[in-house]
């Protein structure tokens, strides 16, 4: 279904990034990924997601992310489907919480979806049709402890999702997020140990008394769930669906 499509992915090295350019791949899509890795790491990635290309732009510097769709335009011939995925994540009470920390989530998180989008909308507005899918977070809709600049990146890519949503109506582009609640990935795993310390918890406590707590169906989220869910944002049934923050949370968001 997505035969002739061009799709680029921001930090599909690993995790949710890389579950959507395998999708993205096996629907028909040509792929160019990105995101951090060594070579191997993301030689495998691009394997998986069907001989995709790669650029490594940083996605907390804007003048790598014009270089990224520059030759994004060149190597793919444009891109149809945009997904911003990249996003870290820094837990630490807000008073000890490092500025630089601060900024690099604001950065990477949200700003360079903008970077992005205004480079991709011409193109997709010229074709009359194109699918902008942001990777946002239950902490796009609620907040936890320790989390302060994840949670104000999310919530403002959930504003800036319905802000273009508007702005491009008119023209056969969507523009939709996706908000997970915890999926296992890298991400979730880093985070223990300073979860761990932040709290004063176990490894076992912080599963399951404080990840698997915030969801109600006591399950992770699995990549291959977000991934399909990307898939149906690209096809004709979503086409009215544009502005929406949708919640893959097992129930969290619901409470
Ligand atoms: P992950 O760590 O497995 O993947 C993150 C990807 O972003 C990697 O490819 C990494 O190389 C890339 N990346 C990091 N910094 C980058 C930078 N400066 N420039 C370019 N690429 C960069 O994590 P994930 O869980 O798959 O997270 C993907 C997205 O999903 C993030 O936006 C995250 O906030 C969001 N999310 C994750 C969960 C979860 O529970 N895992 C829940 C909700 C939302």
């Amino acid at each position: 279904p997505l035969a002739g499509k061009r799709a680029l992915v921001t930090g599909a090295t690993s995790g949710i990034g890389l579950a959507i350019a395998k999708a993205l791949s096996a629907g028909g899509a040509r792929v160019m990924i990105n995101g951090f890795g060594d070579a191997a790491q993301i030689a495998a990635a691009q394997a998986e997601a069907g001989g995709a290309l790669y650029h490594g732009a940083d996605m907390s510097k804007p003048g790598e992310i014009a270089d990224m769709m520059a030759t994004a335009q060149e190597q793919l011939g444009g891109v149809d489907i945009l997904v911003n995925n990249a996003g870290i994540q820094f837990v630490s009470p807000v008073e000890e919480f490092p500025a630089e920390k601060w900024d690099a989530i604001l950065a990477i998180n949200l700003s360079s979806a903008f970077h992005t989008t205004r480079a991709a909308v011409p193109g997709m507005k010229a074709a009359g049709w194109g699918r902008i899918i942001n990777t946002a977070s239950a902490h796009s809709l609620v907040a936890s402890p320790f989390k302060s600049a994840y949670v104000a990146a999310k919530h403002g890519i959930a504003g800036f999702t319905k802000a273009v949503a508007l702005e491009v109506a008119t023209h056969g582009v969507t523009v939709n997020c996706i908000s997970p609640g915890y999926v296992w990935t890298p991400l979730v795993e880093k985070q223990i140990p300073d979860t761990m310390a932040a709290r004063g918890l176990t490894r076992e406590q912080v599963i399951e008394d404080v990840l698997l707590k915030a969801q109600p169906t006591r399950q992770f989220v699995t990549v291959t769930q977000v991934a399909q869910t990307a898939i149906f944002l690209c096809s004709d049934a979503a086409s009215q669906i544009t502005g929406a923050n949708i919640s893959m949370d097992g129930g969290w968001t619901a409470a």
